[in-house]
């Protein structure tokens, strides 16, 4: 018996895994998205819509967790990991009541010092 698969079977194999998976972290990502976006008033999914966002606060910080860490696993010194965190606040409004509400919202991104 003949087992030798031809190529394009398995690249056709992993490109359904690959579609299923991706699809997968679509549909996570949407009910994550209507689920933030719930109306407090009403309690609808995915009812609000940001309206406008405002920078609140943004800070530029060496992160000492991990520099502690690396002291005390006594590892090769390497270059402090400089942290971006910039805060938002989104505003949002409900497409249903209308009804307006704000979530402050975190992003950090690390910076090569
Ligand atoms: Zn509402």
């Amino acid at each position: 018996m003949d087992l030798i698969v031809p190529p394009l079977l398995i690249l056709a194999t992993f490109g359904i895994i690959f579609a299923v998976g991706v699809g997968l972290i679509y549909i996570v990502l949407l009910i994550y998205d209507r689920e933030a976006r719930k109306c407090p008033k009403c309690h609808r999914r995915g009812a609000g819509s940001v309206t406008h966002t405002d920078e609140i606060h943004s800070r530029t910080f060496i992160d000492q967790a991990m520099m502690s860490s690396m002291a005390r696993t006594d590892k090769k010194w390497v270059k402090p990991l400089r942290i971006t965190e910039t805060i938002y606040e989104d505003q949002f409004e409900c497409k249903y009541c209308h009804h307006t509400w704000s979530k402050t919202v975190t992003e950090r991104q690390h910076n090569p010092s």
